[in-house]
Formats: structure tokens, C-alpha cells, sequence
């Protein structure tokens, strides 16, 4: 059988069996799927050995490249030892050296897990929500602190509670009555500044919007989640990070909680470790996902404070915090998350990073003479805003860009790079080469 007909039987095979995310399937009888066979690097290789660069690291959770000699040898070790242990009356190794790492990267002493994205947002709206119930009980007085705030555009999961704190019509209209109610407040991308407005003034005007909803409503408010620095879903919405101290400021004042969404951002993709370092702060819940294994295997943890988690304490079961995922703390994904903390420990990844960073924006300025606005950077993401007025330009700018052997998502008029970090000059250039050519083509 030749090896077109094979990819075209796997095709075909996938559209029977497989309904895939984020996809109106029919748009499929026009749109191919593209199968993968294997990757290494940037790089993914089709059936037929077509390469790709993965510009987008695969849905934002590549860190180091497919094929990675170091995590695959971390998961193959502990693939001898243990697979899976029930979390709940156990524990192992992996787990608890990588809580004990988190912690002293994060400043954060406790630990929860869970397996993706979602499922630690859901458990950093139950914890804060159950803190202020705990708390109210322990005084004799049930505590109204039960609603939640997020930003404008705002993107948090899927699931019906991280839902709730989206704030992306095309995910969340259609199950709107499912949903329960919560707040938006005034985004500070600095993209919805006034002309001539700064990027600083203006965060600094969204955190004063912030502040007059709180002044009235704080005593209803459990917290308040963001996506620390960069709104990834919005479009790769930047701020600046005086909002993320402004924010820490007033939830103190307050007396609510600071969820830090950190499943896109964290793992250096800012710049820093985790974004919030870049504001000097420390939230009370953060939730990571998406890079923590490297983009091996899904693992994703809420880490709290000694003080929430005090909270919980008690010899009353119903105090206790009664989550749970099947998967909690799986063996191998720690294993992976061990091996990525490895390799941001002693292959200087961060400052590289920004060596590789200075890099591409010199090449971005080949961009210049087209059509494009608010070209912005921040750590291992960059992102501009296309002046086109053609209807469906997101799928034709991806076809486009599948015909040049580039992987490239754009957000609505927003096209984004956000590569692997082992991206080389070389592989940049005809990122950016390549895009330029698309950029002309599409007009
Ligand atoms: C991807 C993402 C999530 C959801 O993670 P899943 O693993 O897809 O459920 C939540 N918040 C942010 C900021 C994300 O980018």
C-alpha cells in the first residue's frame, strides 16, 4: 500500500471514529486533517514526511521540542518503577518531590493536582469558594463571599465552572443558561488604550474599575482570576504588570482571593519562570498545566497557601477538601514535570530564552512594510493583528500556511507565534520568512 493511500485511509478512518475538539467536523469535507507520524524539534513529519514547523508547540504545551532525549529517558525510568498510584491514602516520590519544587519555586507550600487545565481552575474556584464557607462556619456566620470576577475576554477551560469565568462569546454563548453568573471587569490589554494612552496608564485605569467594583461588592466576592501578563485565548492580549500589583494590592485590601491563571503563561513562556514574577507578586491560588511536563503527558496542579490550606484542617471530614481526579498526581506525568523543572535548572533555558527573543524581533522588523498592527512580544510569544477584510481569514491564513509547512492558528485576525523553545535562528527566519510570504499573498 503506498504510503499516500495510507494517509488518506487513516483520513478517512479519523473522521468516523474520532470527533475532534474545537471543530465543526463538517467544515472537515473541505478542511483535511493532517495525520502525524512522528516529531522531533520544531518539527512534525506527516505520513508522507512533509515537515511542519510547530509554531503553535502544540496547542501551547511543547517547552523543548517533540522527541526530547531527557523527558522521554525521565518517563521510561519511572515507567519501571510505578505507573499509577490512587493519591488518595498514598503517595509517591515523583509526586512529592515535585510539590516540594513547585514550593520552593512559587512560594506556594500545597499542592493539588488534577489532569488538565480546567480541572485546576475548577479546583481554585471550589477551594476559594470552600475557604470562605470554612471560614464563616468556624465564626458562626455563613460567609456570602461566593462570587467570582475575571476580565474581559478572559479564558479559563471548558468545563461549566472555568467556563463560567470565560469570557469568549464563541465558546460560551451557546451554554450560557448553564452557566453561573460572574463578573467581568475592564481588561487591561493594552490593545483597548486610548490613543496615546500608555500601556502602564492604562492598566492602572482598568485596575481603578477593578477597585469601584470591589468597593461595593467584595463582601459577595470569593476572587478575582486572571491570566497573569498575557491573555493567550483573547488573541495574545499583553498588559502591563503594574495591573498584577494593583490587583494584589486590592485583593488584600479587600479580602479576596488572587486566582493566577498561569496554564499558558507559566514554564518561562513570559519571560520569567511564572509570570507573576514579573510583578513582584504572590497569588493565593495558581494554576499550571500546559508546559508542566515538557507537552508530555497531561498534568495540571492548583497550589495554595499555608493559610487556605489551614483553613481545611480540621476533624470535621466535611471541611476537608473532598475533590478528586482518577488520574490525581499520576507517576509518569510527574516523572515528565520533574524532568522539565530539570532542564530549566541546568540548561539555563531562561536566559537563552531571551537571547532567542532579542533574535526574532530583529527579524520580525522584515514585517514592517505589510499590513499588520500592534505587533507585540513578551518572553517565548509573539503576536500581530491583521488589517484584512477577508471573511474567513483565520482558516485561509492557516491553509496557507500548511501549504508552506508552517503549523499557525491565528485568533480571529491575530496571527501568534509561540514556538518550541528550541527554536533556532535558522528555523526563525523561515517562520518569519514564510509569514511574510502569506501576509502578501492573502493581502
Ligand atoms: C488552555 C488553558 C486552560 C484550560 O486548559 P485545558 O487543559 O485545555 O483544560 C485554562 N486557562 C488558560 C489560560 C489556558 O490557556
Amino acid at each position: 500500500m503506498t504510503e499516500a493511500s495510507r494517509n488518506q485511509q487513516l483520513l478517512a478512518r479519523s473522521l468516523h471514529a474520532v470527533w475532534h475538539p474545537c471543530t465543526q467536523m463538517k467544515h472537515h469535507e473541505h478542511l483535511p486533517l493532517v495525520p502525524i507520524q512522528r516529531g522531533e524539534g520544531v518539527w512534525l513529519y506527516d505520513m508522507d514526511g512533509k515537515a511542519y514547523l510547530d509554531a503553535v508547540s502544540s496547542w501551547w504545551v511543547n517547552l523543548f521540542g517533540h522527541n526530547h532525549p531527557r523527558i522521554k529517558a525521565a518517563i521510561s525510568q519511572q515507567m519501571d518503577q510505578l505507573e499509577h498510584v490512587i493519591l488518595a491514602g498514598f503517595t509517591h516520590e515523583p509526586v512529592v518531590q515535585l510539590s516540594e519544587r513547585l514550593a520552593a519555586l512559587t512560594g506556594l507550600g500545597h499542592c493539588f493536582y488534577a489532569s488538565d487545565g480546567a480541572s485546576a481552575t475548577e479546583i481554585a474556584l471550589k477551594m476559594s469558594f470552600h475557604y470562605w464557607r470554612n471560614l464563616g462556619l468556624a465564626q458562626g456566620k455563613p460567609s456570602a463571599k461566593t462570587g467570582f470576577i475575571s476580565l474581559q475576554n478572559s479564558y479559563h477551560g471548558e468545563t461549566l465552572g472555568a467556563l463560567s469565568v470565560t469570557d469568549v462569546a464563541i465558546f460560551k454563548d451557546t451554554y450560557a443558561s448553564l452557566l453561573r453568573q460572574s463578573i467581568q471587569i475592564p481588561s487591561p490589554d493594552w490593545r483597548l488604550a486610548e490613543a496615546g494612552e500608555s500601556a502602564e496608564a492604562y492598566a492602572l485605569r482598568c485596575a481603578q474599575a477593578l477597585e469601584t467594583h470591589l468597593q461595593q461588592h467584595h463582601a459577595t466576592t470569593a476572587a478575582v482570576i486572571v491570566e497573569p501578563l498575557v491573555q493567550c485565548a483573547a488573541g495574545m492580549g499583553m498588559y502591563h504588570e503594574a495591573y498584577l500589583q494593583r490587583l494584589r494590592a486590592l485583593c488584600d485590601q479587600y479580602e479576596v482571593h488572587l486566582i493566577a491563571d498561569e496554564i499558558a503563561v507559566g514554564f518561562g513562556r513570559t519571560g520569567t519562570l511564572f509570570a507573576c514574577e514579573q510583578a513582584g507578586i504572590r497569588p493565593d491560588f495558581l494554576c499550571l498545566s500546559k508546559g508542566i511536563t515538557g507537552g508530555y503527558l497531561p498534568l495540571s496542579v492548583c497550589l495554595t497557601t499555608d493559610a487556605i490550606y489551614q483553613a481545611f484542617y480540621d476533624d470535621s471530614t466535611a471541611r476537608g477538601f473532598l475533590h478528586s481526579h482518577s488520574y490525581t498526581g499520576n507517576a509518569l506525568a510527574c516523572s515528565a514535570a520533574l524532568a522539565t523543572l530539570d532542564i530549566f535548572a541546568e540548561e539555563d533555558v531562561i536566559a537563552r530564552n531571551h537571547d532567542k527573543a532579542a533574535a526574532m524581533n530583529v527579524q520580525l522588523q522584515a514585517l514592517q512594510d505589510l499590513p499588520i498592527h500592534h505587533l507585540r512580544q513578551r518572553g517565548m510569544i509573539w503576536a500581530f493583528d491583521v488589517a484584512s477584510t477577508h471573511p474567513d481569514f483565520s482558516r485561509q491564513f492557516y491553509l496557507e500556511a500548511m501549504q508552506h509547512g508552517l503549523i499557525l492558528r491565528p485568533i480571529g485576525n491575530t496571527v501568534y507565534f509561540m514556538p518550541p523553545y528550541c527554536i533556532t535562528p535558522d528555523e526563525m527566519s523561515t517562520l518569519v520568512d514564510h509569514t511574510a510570504q502569506i501576509l502578501r499573498k492573502l493581502g
